[in-house]
């Protein structure tokens, strides 16, 4: 048996949990006795959740296990920014292959509409709101990136407004920034309300096993242990991000990546004042390593931004805290009037990043298959990865599918202590890059 070392934690006060505009009605199962089942699949984030759905369409008198250290919509996936991007996130036009930016198009769109069905046939408040996006550029420099995005949309056909100067300010509520790109087809979600949503949706044959964590495997037998219960399938499915390596399911291709972000309380009365005829937004920034900002529909400000790169695959509340520090700096450059208004949470989660940006999609060891690495863009690359992995282990073919294998090839990445020297100064000559944008 191969022991776990490495566990997911909470790092912080988990905003999107907290404030979940839905309640749990039904009861946390853990893994109490041994049980065989057809299938496990590990990892109940947005990639499980759906390989887990999509197994049990294809095959309803199969049996399925979900399993995860945490409940659901506390690990990554319920700590995201909850942007369900519909189209490529490139800011880079140059070497651009319009053919395959038009195909990850259509597998997000897919995604997106896979998601409202779910959560409409659940009838779940999950505030899904789908407003768009803006890039947006605060400083002059960075404006040439929103033309990079803008050529990439022209190549695929998809159309835009550029907007600027009192336009601008008028649908965001601060004149912060100078230059945007708006794409209307994103969806904003609270996203730990919507992986509880499509966790409640599942068919009766999953039973999905919450702060359960597998401590130990044999991919031999197909047995996962927790301590000394053991569970055991034919087939097993690991969607488990930045923790893949850990369970042998790729060696050397993965970078995770600590970031952060906080949520104020929500604004009232003068506050919400500056904030007159305008509807909830969703910002992302025009360099990569820039603030993500939202208004969210409970009038909250969400700021997130800054990195960590972390071997042990766990934060502290000391980098919290920093963290915290520089959200602080960023909400007071965009909303200066709001300086009274506080950070209610503040958490971390990570990244699971590869060189080449392509994720791990493949059969790792005979039955068993890995998913991870969804380089920023895990609700809707993950809900169709799941989704295509099902449809893989059944045997079912399809161009999406064959285009999901021929891009699904990450770059090696130098082991430890490189691997994170390497990342860590990357992320700094970025970071410092960034600067007005964060
Ligand atoms: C702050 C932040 C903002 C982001 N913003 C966005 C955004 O706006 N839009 C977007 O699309 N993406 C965003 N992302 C990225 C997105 O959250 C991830 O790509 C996504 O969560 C990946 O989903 P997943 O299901 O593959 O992995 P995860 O959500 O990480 O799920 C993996 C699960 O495996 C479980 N697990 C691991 N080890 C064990 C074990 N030993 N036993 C049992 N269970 C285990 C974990 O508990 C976890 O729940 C953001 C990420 C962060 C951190």
């Amino acid at each position: 048996m191969k022991k776990i070392k490495r566990f997911p934690t909470i790092d912080g006060s988990l905003g999107w949990y907290e404030t979940m505009p839905i309640q749990r009605t039904h009861p946390v199962v853990q893994v109490t006795e041994n049980r065989t089942f057809d299938y496990i699949v590990v990892g109940a984030g947005f990639t499980g959740l759906s390989a887990a759905g999509r197994l049990a369409e294809l095959e309803p008198q199969s049996s399925i296990a979900l399993v995860d250290a945490l409940m659901v919509g506390q690990g990554t996936s319920g700590r995201n920014a909850g942007f369900i991007i519909d189209i490529p996130h490139n800011l880079d036009a140059t070497n651009a292959d319009a053919i395959a930016d038009i195909q990850v198009k259509n597998l997000n769109m897919f995604a997106i509409s896979r998601l409202d069905h779910i959560r409409k046939s659940q009838g779940d408040n999950v505030y899904w709101h789908q407003v768009g996006k803006y890039l947006a550029a605060h400083e002059e420099k960075h404006i040439k990136n929103l033309d990079g995005f803008a050529a990439m949309l022209d190549n695929i056909n998809m159309s835009y407004f550029v907007m600027e100067g009192s336009e601008l300010k008028n649908k965001l509520g601060t004149n912060y920034y100078k230059k945007a790109i708006f794409t209307q087809g994103n969806v904003l979600v609270n996203p730990a309300a919507l992986a509880h949503s499509i966790s409640k949706n599942l068919p009766d044959n999953v039973v999905v096993f919450e702060n359960s964590k597998i401590t130990g495997f044999d991919w031999n037998t197909k047995k996962v242990f927790f301590g000394q219960k053991v569970l055991q399938a034919n087939k097993i499915v690991l969607a488990t991000n930045s923790f893949t390596e850990e369970f042998q399911g790729c060696k050397s291709k993965l970078a995770p990546i600590y970031t952060y972000a906080s949520l104020t309380r929500p604004l009232a009365g003068k506050e919400l004042a500056h904030f007159k005829n305008v509807s909830p937004w969703g910002v992302t920034s025009a360099h990569p390593a820039g603030s993500t900002v939202r208004f969210t529909p409970d009038n909250r400000i969400l700021i997130r931004n800054s990195f960590d790169v972390l071997p042990e695959l766990s934060s502290n509340q000391q980098r919290i805290q920093n963290a915290k520090k520089h959200h602080r700096s960023s909400f007071l450059k965009r909303f200066p009037f709001l300086s009274a208004v506080p950070f209610e949470h503040s958490w971390g989660g990570m990244l699971c990043m590869t060189r080449n940006h392509e994720p791990v999609f493949n059969e790792c060891y005979p039955g068993v298959f890995a998913i991870a690495a969804m380089n920023g863009v895990g609700i809707a690359k993950g809900t169709y990865l799941g989704y295509y992995m099902a449809e893989m282990m059944v045997g079912n073919k399809s161009n999406n599918l064959n285009f999901i294998l021929s891009s699904s090839s990450p770059n090696w990445i130098p082991p430890e202590p490189f691997k994170s020297i390497g990342t860590n100064m990357r992320l700094s000559f970025e970071q410092y890059l960034a600067k007005g944008e964060k």
